[in-house]
């Protein structure tokens, strides 16, 4: 076979694409017909395809690439760890620099007594370690019984058994006999689709309190732990009530229940902290880690333990492990990002300069009739597309017809956004400049306007 390179035409690798390779959540036949975008390079904030087409890339490739696109030290950090130490492992009693200096700086970093981290290949599979791990804790503390998790209806937390069961995605669940037992779900705090005629502070409290509800329903000595995304991301950036949180807070801490927040997305300066659980002011016992903790440059995961959890574990064997926890060479790149974050002030360019630049824009953009509801937090934001904004009103077509046209008219002006039913949501790498906002709101606004345009005139301008 001929060697394959960004040099060949674009339709025959699109051709090999669709006829070898399996996309993750994607209907493969539809790609096949229409041939997948040949990404093949980036730098910054802005990704070349296989035509040459420069794009601004609104998601951080996936809610990852926080430091952007290019960054010559991270490559040179693995190349050093490969040639000093390519692969060692962490299991029986055995360690490694890179492993060790990670742990002991995201100990520096996170909040509170979160001293201790599990390594995993991604968040998926950290979310798979916080599973056995709560319950083990309990069992360990002489209360097997006590293993139900709690999460939320549209929650995501990853694609292995695990994750998806934790998720609250119903065509996840429908799929490969999830979920799991002993997870139970509450509905999650959407004040926009599901707030009614409550104010988002009642609709926040209102939703807070099912967690109360459920509990009592199971039984306090049931019930292991609650995970929740600080701000979803996946299913649709949906920033809860003030309310929210400091009720969900009130609730764990008087019954018991160990919290996970799943950082995943919101870690490592999205909310414009190092963590979405300081800018929402909640406490966990376990925090999820993965994409921003390396930028996307390596995969790597991990859970952040509390010292008292962390203990209990520690009094046994806990028999758990993947052959790539701590891997060197992603802990030494881990361990790079984290320098650039720091020494260049990334997190407070977030604060100070971006998030307020980009809040200014993306408030202007409730005015495009289209648009029902535009919020953001930090470097992460939604806009709620709707045929009657005063009513909040879903379209008559099915749910996602609208936002995919959107999104495929962003692509076509070279704005990479992605739509979560009829819901636009941006998260760009966290050194996206001012000038770079500006070319992202003309490419937004001319993309909404097609929008508009196109669906006035195929008749889906309709409220259901
Ligand atoms: C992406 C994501 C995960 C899963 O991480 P993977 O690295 O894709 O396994 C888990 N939780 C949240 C909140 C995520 O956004």
């Amino acid at each position: 076979m001929k060697p394959i390179s960004n040099h060949m035409p674009t339709a025959e690798l699109q051709a090999l694409d669709a006829a070898h390779h399996m996309h993750p959540f994607t209907a493969g036949a539809e790609l096949g017909a229409k041939g997948a975008r040949v990404i093949t390079q980036a730098s910054g904030v802005t990704l070349t395809d296989s035509e040459g087409n420069r794009i601004l890339d609104a998601m951080a490739g996936l809610w990852c690439v926080n430091i952007g696109y290019g960054r010559e030290e991270l490559a040179e950090a693995a190349s050093r760890q490969m040639k000093q130490l390519p692969y060692y492992n962490t299991f029986f009693q055995t360690t490694h620099v890179p492993a060790i200096a990670l742990a002991a700086r995201l100990a520096e970093l996170a909040p509170g007594d979160l001293n201790h981290v599990f390594f995993a290949g991604s968040g998926s599979e950290a979310n798979d370690t916080n599973i056995r791990l709560v319950r083990h804790y309990w069992a360990a503390k002489g209360k097997p019984e006590k293993k139900v998790i709690i999460s939320r209806w549209n929650a995501y937390h990853g694609s292995t058994m695990g994750g998806a069961s934790l998720g609250g995605m119903k065509g996840m669940h429908a799929q490969g006999g999830l979920p799991i037992p002993d997870i139970a779900y509450i509905d999650q705090p959407h004040w926009y689709a599901e707030g009614g005629d409550m104010s988002p502070e009642e609709f926040g409290l209102e939703r807070a309190r099912q967690l109360e509800a459920k509990i009592a329903e199971l039984g306090e000595d049931k019930v292991a732990a609650f995970i929740a995304e600080p701000v979803q991301g996946a299913g649709g950036v949906i920033i809860p009530p003030e309310t929210y949180w400091p009720e969900i807070q009130r609730i764990c801490d008087a019954h018991d229940i160990l919290l996970i927040a799943d950082e995943v997305i919101c870690g490592f300066g999205r909310t414009g902290n190092w963590f979405g659980s300081q800018t929402m002011n909640i406490r966990p016992h376990i925090m999820t880690i993965a994409k921003g903790l390396s930028s996307g440059y390596a995969p790597i995961g991990g859970s952040l333990v509390c010292d008292e959890v962390a203990e209990v574990i520690a009094a046994g064997e806990f028999a758990h492990g993947y052959t790539y926890s701590g891997h060197p060479v992603c802990a030494a790149v881990a361990l790079e990002n984290l320098r650039i974050i720091e020494e260049e002030k990334i997190i407070e360019h977030v604060r100070e300069v971006a998030a307020p630049y980009m809040a200014e824009k993306w408030a202007a953009l409730a005015d495009h009739p289209l648009v029902g509801e535009a919020r953001i937090v930090g470097l992460m934001g939604s806009l709620a597309l709707t045929p009657d904004k005063g009513a909040r009103a879903k379209f008559a077509s099915e749910a996602g017809t609208v936002g995919l046209h959107c999104r495929d008219r962003c692509f076509a002006n070279n704005l990479i956004m992605r739509h979560v039913g009829d819901r636009m949501i941006i998260a760009p790498p966290l050194v996206i400049q001012p000038a770079d906002i500006d070319i992202l709101f003309e490419r937004a606004v001319k993309s909404l306007d097609e929008t508009f345009a196109k669906i006035k005139a195929e008749g889906l301008y309709k409220a259901a």
